[in-house]
């Protein structure tokens, strides 16, 4: 049929995309710098932002150098089996390189592994409060989401267990969670594999693990013969500081693998990316003092709180959860003051703000303006 104005056209185009489509409540953000610094006049290098969980010491120098290295490459597309950067992880790991896939962040690995397992018809499992990539990668492929109620704001395994259906192909955990900070011991995650049905995938997202103290970090990777179901999720965005370039990886069973392969982008790691992670590797120092430099803060942080009389989640990431009432309006008022912290209504929990830790100044001017709204 032939639309009457260009108006109606777009209407009539919009209208065909399929209602889980249009359902799709976009993901929201941390607030830039550059667009606060627009909004209310001030000079960028004025402005604090703890809402994205970045690493507040950016990239490791080996990484910098690699990416240096790497831009006279640019003008050939990057390897799109990443063998060099699989081969570095295979030998920190001691995995065979088919047994990882490459993702443009790990956000990359969570929707190839929704493409690979979900489509109409079949659903989901996950927490609530938990990272909201789950239900929007279950959402855009047309599976339902079954959202299983938290227990002390975390995963609630033997609930989530008992909510797989004869339809369920995925079962998402996030170790620790994103925003809540909770974690699960690895005693839980294995009974709770061993509970899981062997055609239901799990995805382990473990964004933070570098975070986690040496003797809790964990060696779920190397699980993947005994759950050949099991996907584990990583990322140089956080702990390795590079966000901005997007690289995460997944380990899995093989045959797995393969099939994430098939949905992944040809060429979804750009070579710059690909040369900074494979160096970022390699660099333990900076990772370990990252860790430590977040231990410091997170201290900083609870005994700020303590002084103003807040409550807040214990957290094992380089965040915290605090209880500030009206989160919305505190964040709105902390804007004011230069600082981006994370309203986390949109993860039902409308009296915390999520913020990540910063430097020792960030931590302080983060402090010292929420003494300020709070007042
Ligand atoms: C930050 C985060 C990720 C991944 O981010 P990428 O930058 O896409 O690697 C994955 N899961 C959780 C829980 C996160 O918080």
């Amino acid at each position: 049929m032939k639309a009457a104005t260009p108006v109606q056209a777009i209407l009539d185009v919009c209208e065909r995309a399929p209602g889980y489509i249009r359902a799709i409540a976009p993901y929201q953000p941390g607030k830039p710098i550059s667009e606060l610094a627009r909004e209310m006049g001030l000079p960028e290098e004025s402005i604090v932002k703890l809402a994205s969980n970045e690493n507040p010491r950016g990239a490791s120098p080996k990484a910098i150098a690699a990416m240096r290295i790497a831009i006279g490459e640019t003008g050939r597309y990057p390897d799109g089996n990443g063998f060099a950067l699989k081969d570095a992880l295979s030998k920190r790991c001691g995995l065979a390189p088919d047994r990882i896939v490459l993702g443009n962040g790990s956000n990359d690995v969570l929707e190839m592994a929704a493409r690979a397992f979900l489509a109409p018809g079949t659903s989901a499992v996950y927490s609530e409060h938990a990272f909201v990539v789950y239900p929007l990668a279950t959402q855009a492929v047309g599976a339902t989401g079954i959202a299983v109620p938290a227990r002390d704001f975390g995963h609630d395994l033997e609930a989530m267990a008992k909510a797989v259906r004869g339809d369920t192909r995925v079962v998402f955990v996030a170790n620790p969670n994103n925003p809540t900070g909770t974690w699960l011991g690895p005693k839980a995650v294995r009974s709770f594999l061993e509970k899981i049905p062997v055609d239901v995938l799990v995805v382990l997202d473990e964004a933070y693990n570098e975070y986690l103290d040496p003797g809790d970090r964990s060696d779920a990777i190397r699980w993947s013969d005994e759950f050949p179901n099991l996907v584990v999720s990583r990322t140089f965005s956080k702990a390795y500081g590079l966000a901005g370039l997007r690289v995460g990886y997944g380990f899995s069973h093989p045959q797995v693998v393969d099939l994430m392969n098939r949905v992944r982008q040809p060429f979804n790691v750009s070579d710059i990316a690909q040369a900074a992670a494979t160096a970022a590797l390699f660099d333990d120092e900076f990772v370990e003092q990252s860790t430590l430099l977040n231990k410091h803060g997170m201290k900083t942080l609870t005994e700020g709180f303590l002084r103003l009389g807040l409550s807040w989640i214990p957290s094992r990431g380089n965040f915290v959860c605090v209880k500030v009432g009206k989160g919305a309006e505190v964040f709105q008022r902390l804007l004011k003051q230069g600082v981006i912290v994370r309203p986390i209504a949109a993860y039902g929990m409308p009296e915390y703000l999520r913020v990540s830790i910063g430097t020792e100044s960030e931590n302080a001017r983060f402090l010292s303006a929420l003494a300020t709204v709070l007042k």
